[in-house]
């Protein structure tokens, strides 16, 4: 077993990090320490090790070194001590390596605007909703605990899909969890898109979003900055999704977007 042990400046900056070790194999993540198996280690080393170096350049990572461990199972220890992530509503997640623990900029924004369209709205867009790229299923859960009546949450990482799967069963909600690059183009089959999600990808996927709203259905989206709204606003006009709202926390941006006719 490998411990590499780090410090950040900024918490999105350990969010980024985690995601990334977590794509290289990354085995458990106690707070700045990193565990991974040598075995994982033997194939990756040099791309987790370069990573580290890029951003310890950019000065977001402190890097305090890389050790051999012995063997343990990390995951128990780790469980052990970090069991669950409390959040509003009484909703519990245990993240592992999945994205989503539901402090993040990008996903606390989407939580925010879901507990205020349930009591506005009187739940207009929640009769069938998409979560997609579910991670943890942190986004899905809260959509399903407000009153949505079915919720479909994807996810391209198989061990996010176990988690989304395991996540809301330990919450009690029952979720539609499929593991896909995307949703299989179903016309006019949600009333509400949920996608914190990289800007490219939200790009490719905006014809698909926009053919799977129902009319008067919304799309949501976040993981992004200022400098990406413009291109996406773009991007969902030329699919016939207008521009309902801008949502910003530090330097995250969320966008709202509603479909006012049938294409
Ligand atoms: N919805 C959670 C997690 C967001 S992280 C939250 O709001 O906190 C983004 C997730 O999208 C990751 O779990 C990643 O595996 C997934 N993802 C990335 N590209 C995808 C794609 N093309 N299709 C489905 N899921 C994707």
């Amino acid at each position: 077993m490998i411990h590499i042990k780090t410090s950040f400046k900024e918490e999105w900056q350990k969010d980024v990090f985690d995601q990334t070790l977590c794509n290289y194999g990354v085995d458990t993540i106690d707070g700045e320490n990193y565990y991974i198996p040598s075995e994982v280690w033997a194939i990756n080393s040099q791309r987790i090790m370069y990573f580290c170096v890029m951003h310890e350049d950019d000065g977001s990572v402190h890097w305090e070194g890389v050790e051999e461990c012995p063997d343990e199972n990390w995951n128990a220890v780790w469980e052990s001590e970090h069991p669950v992530q409390e959040l509003p509503l009484g909703i519990r997640i245990i993240p592992h390596c999945a994205f989503g623990a539901g402090y993040h900029e990008t996903t606390s924004m989407m939580i925010d605007y879901l507990q205020q369209s349930a009591v506005s709205r009187q739940h207009s867009v929640f009769r069938k909703v998409l979560d997609h790229g579910t991670g943890t299923g942190v986004l899905a859960i809260f959509a399903k605990r407000l009153g949505a009546e079915h919720v479909v949450a994807v996810d391209i990482d198989e061990k996010s899909v176990a988690n989304a799967k395991e996540n809301a069963a330990l919450n009690g909600e029952e979720i539609e969890v499929l593991h896909a690059s995307a949703f299989s183009r179903q016309p006019s089959a949600f009333s509400l898109i949920l996608a914190n999600i990289h800007r490219n990808i939200l790009l490719e996927y905006m014809p698909s979003y926009a053919a799977s709203l129902t009319t008067g259905g919304e799309l949501w989206m976040s993981g992004f900055y200022e400098e990406d709204c413009p291109v996406l606003i773009e991007a969902a006009a030329a699919n016939g999704l207008r521009h309902l709202a801008t949502h910003a926390k530090n330097e995250w941006r969320m966008l709202m977007f509603g479909k006012t006719i049938n294409n």
